[in-house]
């Protein structure tokens, strides 16, 4: 399932409101185009918006002929193709209407715009000071995990970084409950008075159904408390919104061929359609079909691991013998080809040769904290003990 995909399940609308935020700009800017009343300097400013910096400077009164300069001594200051939307611009004109100045802020970078001998415009670029905030919330679950963050003062942002941080670990689809507790850090570089960026520095998530999930930032990446990576080698299942129904069992009674007939695999039942995702990224062995298991599509992992997936109604898009896929990559679609009494996907994984339990494996984590790096892990975890361990930050 693709990230989009993903957070709109997660979050509904919300989420859109947020991403879609960057459009509402437009509006607003045309709001702050009106200039100042007073007699002094008259000052117009606003955002970029989705408009070419002489389009801006036209909307904000500039003749062609002005804004095209005013552009051009823009873009010796900052490059152009890089500005975003977000970005505001301040023209401040005298009482005569003569230019005093231009500013155009992108990020922490300011390009100055100011008259110069002879009716010549030089540019210079200014570099605000980033500052870097650290903060913390704790709250507790009331509804879904994206209202009960919300309210209790967590930029959208941040709750989407804060559920991708446990993406491996905890399902907050199927398993928040009210009552649970979740607790975060993070920091937040601003400059000029906006916000640049924001990132978890770490989390913890205390629930009734997933116990207690601690994170934190180290070299790049997130691990738990006892240093071991939240990314895991295997997604903790091959599709979203499907119910077991049926598990591994070594002396099942075959519903088709009425024989007891071992079940290797664990059943997801699902609509036909559903995508199936790859539980771990690999290269495809097979992607074929098969009289009992219909279409089906066999990864390798590694020296250890091979999964199946069976009954497909169809394959993904580039899915064939050979080629290579991703973690979380759609590799077909529920369906009931093969020996099948409905849609279904019949889901197996082999560990070093024998079919084993997927629901029952203790599943590999990606990786430890390097023993040389140990030190430096259990001091940057200890700035966040307290709220790792749940008590109060
Ligand atoms: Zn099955």
């Amino acid at each position: 399932m693709s990230n989009a995909v993903r957070r709109t399940l997660l979050y509904g609308t919300a989420a859109a409101l947020v991403w879609g935020g960057a459009r509402a700009h437009s509006s607003l800017t045309n709001a702050a185009l009106r200039p100042s009343p007073s007699l002094g300097p008259a000052v117009v400013e606003g955002a970029l918006g989705n408009r070419l910096v002489p389009q801006a400077l036209r909307d904000a009164g500039c003749g062609p002929a002005e804004a095209a300069a005013l552009a051009h001594a823009v873009g010796r200051a900052l490059d152009a193709r890089r500005l975003r939307p977000d970005d505001r611009f301040r023209l401040v004109r005298d009482a005569e209407g003569g230019l005093m100045h231009l500013t155009l802020t992108h990020g922490e970078r300011r390009a100055v715009v100011t008259p110069g001998a002879g009716g010549r415009l030089r540019a210079a670029t200014r570099r605000d000071p980033v500052a870097v905030t650290e903060r913390r919330v704790s709250g507790e679950i009331n509804g879904s995990l994206w209202l009960s963050m919300e309210s209790a003062g967590v930029p959208a942002e941040i709750i989407v970084r804060f559920a991708e941080t446990f993406q491996w670990t905890v399902d907050f689809l199927s398993e928040t409950r009210d009552g649970d507790r979740f607790s975060v850090a993070w920091n937040e570089r601003a400059a000029g008075g906006r916000v640049l960026a924001r990132s978890v520095d770490a989390g913890a998530y205390e629930g009734k159904t997933t116990g207690r999930r601690t994170a934190v930032l180290f070299d790049g990446r997130y691990y738990d408390e006892d240093g071991e990576s939240l990314e895991r080698m295997f997604l903790r299942a091959p599709l979203k919104f499907a119910r077991v129904s049926s598990r591994f069992d070594r002396s099942r009674r075959h519903p088709i061929l009425r024989i007891n007939r071992p079940h290797h695999g664990t059943d997801y039942a699902a609509a036909t359609g559903t995508p199936v995702s790859a539980v771990a990224g690999g290269v495809i062995i097979a992607a074929h079909r098969e009289r009992g298991f219909g279409n089906v599509v066999k990864i390798r992992h590694d020296g250890v691991y091979t999964t199946l997936y069976a009954h497909l109604s169809r394959f993904g898009r580039g899915v064939r013998k050979g080629a290579r896929v991703e973690q979380g990559r759609v590799i077909g679609y529920v369906g009931s080809t093969g020996m099948s009494t409905g849609p279904h996907l019949h889901f197996q994984i082999e560990k070093n040769g024998r079919w084993a339990d997927f629901l029952a494996l203790e599943l590999p984590f990606a990786r430890t904290v390097e023993r040389a790096r140990r030190a430096a892990f259990a001091a940057a975890r200890e700035r966040f003990r307290p709220l790792l361990s749940g008590s109060s930050t």
